[in-house]
């Protein structure tokens, strides 16, 4: 797109909930316009809050490139619901006219004579147009050059103009965004992080609802390599592309696993060992102010998440176990990973700590009083703060 005769690129945010919230609404927008900084902190960015919509300027001269870039990776932060990479022009119908001439003789739509429609909305009532009239004027001409037919109830290319306070924006670009709420807003979880496809989403799905998540991985090491240690890492750096700051810890838990063994636990050796990751996590969560585990369960997806053993696990701690998976089938997880681009990397082969313990016929039906049992042999509260204590922070390059 060439169009620096009729103006400047730029992006435009639509909020979504956030619109929703009453009083606490400036809270939410002040952390939205927080986290967008951060995640452009690689441009050049003059961030504008209008009402209900946040227009990113660059700098006069700026080429279309750029602006493409921006709207690619702030598209990546959670609380916008629409990105438009938009055209920046002056207040004057016929500026406007000739913009949306311009924009639409360099879409695809064009020359497949698609069907197309003009909407209009104007922040400044003093434009001497209404947005019918300019919806009509605009569509005309549109019509007339290049013999679009117009569809105004179901477009295939839809020419929006807002008139602003200062200018007025002409785009036929729409990207979602993540929609949600902004990272931070709703305080700070500890996901449990494996190397599967599960639990990359489930965090994801947190940070959405407006959680900071941090990570926190179990290595089989010393009987296992360090594969997963890695596969973990490079899922924290996709997932941090919707967060920033975020925090892995690996806890090496392959002795505390061989206890687990030795312990004579037998087929719940794998719930026993779901509930001492709980109940580590839970004491990482405290010491690093997070108020809430997030795991990527799925009802009866494997045994160790039957609802007997999913309860089985709740009461391994006295945090929230949230479970944003537990009603989606594992083809819905599996699109979201692939959406969300923790699909391929989940699917790198790796040695997972569980395979350590698994059994050849788990326990559907934990009972309580078992585990129990098996952790007092095991000392599993002490064990969990050694656990705690032998963490290993991996620190994310930005
Ligand atoms: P995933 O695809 O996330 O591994 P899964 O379908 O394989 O899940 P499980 O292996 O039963 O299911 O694990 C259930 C949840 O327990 C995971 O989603 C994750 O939150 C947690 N979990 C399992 N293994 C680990 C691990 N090695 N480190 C951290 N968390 C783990
Ligand atoms: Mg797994």
């Amino acid at each position: 797109m060439t169009m620096t005769a009729l103006g400047e690129p730029c992006v435009l945010l639509k909020l979504g909930e956030i619109v929703l919230k009453g009083k606490n609404r400036e809270q939410f927008e002040v952390r939205l316009r927080a986290n967008i900084k951060y995640a452009l902190s690689g441009f050049e960015i003059d961030l504008r809050q209008r009402h209900g919509v946040i227009a990113l300027f660059l700098p006069d001269g700026t080429g279309v490139e750029v602006a493409e870039a921006v709207a690619k990776r702030v598209s990546e932060v959670p609380g916008i619901v629409l990105v438009h990479l938009a055209w920046r022009v002056a207040k004057d119908p016929s500026v406007v006219t000739k913009a949306a001439l311009e924009l639409v003789r360099e879409t695809p739509e064009v020359a497949r004579k698609a069907s197309f429609a003009v909407r209009s909305r104007r922040r400044d009532k003093r434009f001497p147009m209404t947005s019918a009239e300019l919806d009509r004027h605009v569509g005309s001409e549109i019509n007339d050059t290049y013999g679009l037919p117009v569809s105004l109830k179901n477009p295939e290319l839809t020419v929006s103009i807002e008139v602003d306070r200062d200018e007025v924006f002409v785009y036929v670009d729409n990207r979602p965004g993540q929609g949600g709420l902004p990272v931070g807003t709703s305080g700070r979880g500890l996901a449990l992080l494996s190397g599967g496809i599960d639990s990359p989403v489930a965090a994801y799905r947190m940070m959405r609802r407006g959680l900071r998540v941090d990570f926190l991985h179990f290595s089989g090491i010393p009987f296992t390599t360090t594969e997963s240690i890695y596969k973990a890492y490079a899922l924290v750096r996709r997932l941090d592309a919707f967060q920033g700051r975020s925090r892995l810890w690996v806890v090496p838990f392959g002795k505390a696993q061989q206890s687990i063994r030795t312990s004579g636990s037998d087929r719940l050796a794998m719930i026993a060992q779901r509930r001492l990751m709980l109940k580590t996590a839970e004491e990482v969560a405290h010491r690093h102010k997070a108020t809430a585990l997030i795991t990527g369960d799925s009802l009866g997806q494997v045994s160790s998440q039957t609802m007997a053993n999913i309860a089985a696990q709740d009461s391994a701690t006295d945090l929230p176990i949230l479970r944003p998976l537990i009603g989606l089938d594992k083809m819905e997880v599996i699109a979201e990973a692939r959406r969300i681009g923790t699909l391929a990397i989940s699917e790198l082969p790796d040695e997972d700590c569980c395979t350590i313990l698994a059994s050849r016929q788990p326990e559907l039906a934990a009972k309580i009083e078992d585990l129990k049992l098996i952790e007092k042999r095991l000392d599993a509260e002490e064990l969990a703060v050694q656990l705690a204590d032998s963490i290993q922070a991996y620190k994310l390059e930005a």
